[in-house]
């Protein structure tokens, strides 16, 4: 098997590094757990989709609740990346790190006035809207605040995108969107409210998917709307189909984004829509094998039934396996010679969900380090201090250096902002 994050993961005469580095190396400096990405990895990601999208009007958002560090997001925008926020603390962070308001769209299911004002005061792209009730809670905060609020209506094209029911989000019965057959009304209604502009259409079916068609069925129930929209005097801009495009985490084979890319422009195209300005909103494409978990073996425990391997990250540094049962390749960054029995790879958190890998064959000491691969996405974004566990440090790396590009918390910093009750101890 190819390492899933090659070429800029590649083990070296045992040693496995990222874009030249090693990771045990990078362990040994700054600690564990570490989270370790690869900037030119999500600039080749991002520049798949640009190459595909050239000669076309479109936008890339990055979806970056999947992964918000500042320097990540500072890489992307510095690239010409535009960005997909889901909240007020993510558009702060973006603008932070350098990002354009007019390259941002602003999704999510329920948004509070105050986001809503926040993001009409930066000048944001766009709002994907999902319901009739905040058309009109924006309509409001618009004109209070004496403008128009650019608006996208989210339709929930009802497709299944055969994913994890958790990530799947554009079925019936899924709490997103707009129903595909009260979706025209929705829309007249937006048309008739002073406060907003109707610029677009958007959906996201859901995350880690491994197929064109759920795509290609979500663009034709887009594109049947946008005609019926159009047809009764509504002019709309662009179509965004979001994001979820799949990752390679072990033996999956997702298409990649030229595939994608080509797949729905020729639909585009075939159906009379080749003009029409197309935005995608990739998460886990742009940085999921970009980044890997770095973390130490404190103690095999060989058992009975079963033998664990207790490292020092946990659910709390990556949850994806204990949320999703989510496979995800474990490598030791030095190959060690010897026998490699199976091991199930635990934290010290004290949950029997608290894995990150099950019956995985290593040959282990204390003092190792293993790196948990395919965890630029989802990974840090999802972390909390579950146990008063302090979240781990970020280094990103490329071929000129190492940058800490976040510091690792420190345990008495997580109960800042706490108070003891007034009277003795
Ligand atoms: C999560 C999300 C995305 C990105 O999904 P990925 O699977 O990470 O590509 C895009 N758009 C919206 C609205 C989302 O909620």
């Amino acid at each position: 098997m190819t390492l899933p994050g090659a070429p800029s993961l590649a083990r070296v005469r045992g040693a496995l590094q990222l874009d030249g580095h090693a990771l045990d190396d990078l362990a040994r400096r700054y600690g564990t757990p570490l989270y370790v990405y690869s900037r030119p990895s999500m600039l080749r990601a991002l520049a798949a989709y640009q190459r595909a999208l050239q000669g076309r009007r479109h936008l890339i958002c990055y979806a970056m609740k999947a992964n918000a560090n500042l320097a990540v997001l500072q890489a992307l925008a510095a690239a010409g990346c535009g960005f997909d926020i889901v909240s007020g603390g993510e558009l702060e962070r973006v603008l932070a790190a350098g990002g354009q308001a007019g390259r941002i769209v602003f999704s999510g299911v329920g948004k509070t006035r105050a986001e809503m004002r926040q993001a009409l005061l930066a000048g944001v792209r766009c709002f994907n809207v999902e319901s009739l009730a905040e058309l009109d809670t924006l309509d409001a905060v618009a004109r209070e605040q004496g403008c128009r609020a650019p608006v996208s209506l989210r339709v929930n094209p009802d497709v299944d995108a055969g994913t994890h029911p958790y990530i799947a989000t554009g079925l019936k019965a899924n709490k997103f969107g707009i129903a595909h057959d009260q979706a025209l009304h929705a829309y007249r209604h937006a048309a008739s409210l002073p406060g907003l502009r109707v610029l677009g259409i958007d959906c996201h079916i859901g995350s880690q998917i491994v197929q064109v068609a759920p795509y290609l069925d979500a663009l034709d129930r887009l594109l049947d709307l946008v005609e019926a929209v159009e047809a009764s005097g509504i002019p709309l801009q662009h179509v965004d189909v979001g994001g979820g495009l799949g990752i390679a985490y072990g033996s999956e084979q997702p298409p990649d984004a030229t595939e994608l890319v080509a797949a729905l422009l020729a639909r585009l195209d075939a159906r009379g829509h080749g003009a029409r300005e197309l935005l995608l909103e990739p998460g886990r494409s742009l940085v999921g094998n970009a980044g890997v978990l770095v973390t130490e073996v404190l103690v095999p425990k060989p058992g009975v039934h079963k033998n664990f391997c207790v490292v020092d990250a946990a659910m709390n540094d990556l949850l994806r396996p204990a949320l999703y049962e989510a496979w995800m390749a474990i490598e030791p960054c030095v190959e060690r010679a010897g026998p490699a029995p199976t091991w199930d790879v635990v934290g010290p958190v004290c949950e029997s969900g608290d894995w990150l890998g099950r019956d995985r064959a290593l040959a282990v000491q204390p003092g190792d380090h293993l790196a948990v691969l395919s965890a630029g996405a989802y990974g840090m974004a999802m972390a909390s201090n579950y146990n008063s566990r302090p979240r781990a440090a970020e280094v990103m790396v490329d071929a000129d250096g190492v940058h800490l590009v976040r510091e690792r918390e420190q345990p008495g910093r997580l109960f800042e902002g706490e108070h003891l009750l007034p009277g003795p101890p």
